[in-house]
């Protein structure tokens, strides 16, 4: 089996894709990839990180500004 490996957006860790999280932005919301579109990786350890800069990181890859950050509940809802 193949273990492809991607890099965090933010930390820029390369991790197994399996202990990654794949997100996409959508109407400047974050989402899991829905399996359409342009995606990115965030681990773990930075999903649960609030901080200003990885919002930055994150605007970085959706194009636009995003404001909130509401990994918890995309992770448990
Ligand atoms: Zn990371």
């Amino acid at each position: 089996m193949k273990n492809p490996v991607r890099m965090c957006i933010y930390c820029k860790k390369r991790k197994f894709q399996k202990e990654l999280i794949r997100l996409q932005c959508i109407d400047k919301e974050l989402r899991y990839f829905t399996g359409i579109g342009r995606s990115f990786y965030l681990c773990h350890d930075c999903s649960s990180l609030k901080e200003k800069k990885l919002l930055k990181s994150l605007s970085r890859e959706c194009k636009k500004e995003i404001k909130t950050i509401d990994l918890e509940s995309l992770l448990n809802g």
